[in-house]
């Protein structure tokens, strides 16, 4: 669950943001995360609500957007999403299945492995980027 640890930097972070600027509350935070972050969004806001508790945060409006996966290839600039991706990966190591027949796609856990372990579907060459939806981030906030 790394939704509590996310949730946790990101209160922090805006707690320091609002020391900063000398401001009481916040009324509105908008999240953007990245789709390969595969986030959990009740849980996220759940750990959210209970981490800011008695801080300035708590009560804030807070909006969760979540931002696609673009890879994009540096050799011949085909561009791929997660979905994609996860084909790819798939392809390449077999089918991922866990017991209790949950997949977990490998990119959740570790999204620099996506730099290890994927090619370019037209060109299988391994230096791309992952242009977007790769990590979680504060987008704007209304005081
Ligand atoms: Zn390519």
């Amino acid at each position: 669950m790394h939704e509590w640890s996310l949730a946790d930097a990101v209160v922090h972070s805006l707690l320091d943001f609002i020391s900063s600027k000398g401001l009481k509350s916040l009324e509105m935070i908008e999240i953007t995360f990245g789709e390969i972050l595969e986030l959990n969004i009740d849980i996220f806001r759940e750990a959210f609500q209970d981490i800011s508790k008695g801080t300035p945060l708590e009560g804030a409006k807070l909006i969760l957007r979540e931002e696609k996966a673009l890879f994009r290839c540096n050799s011949c600039g085909a561009e791929w999403d997660f979905e994609t991706a996860d084909k790819i990966l798939v392809r390449e190591f077999g089918v991922m299945e866990e017991p209790v027949g949950i997949k977990e796609s490998p990119l959740h856990f570790l999204p620099d492995l996506a730099k290890t372990l994927l090619r370019c579907p037209r060109c299988g060459s391994r230096d791309f980027d992952l242009v977007s939806g790769k990590d979680l981030r504060v987008s704007k906030v209304i005081a």
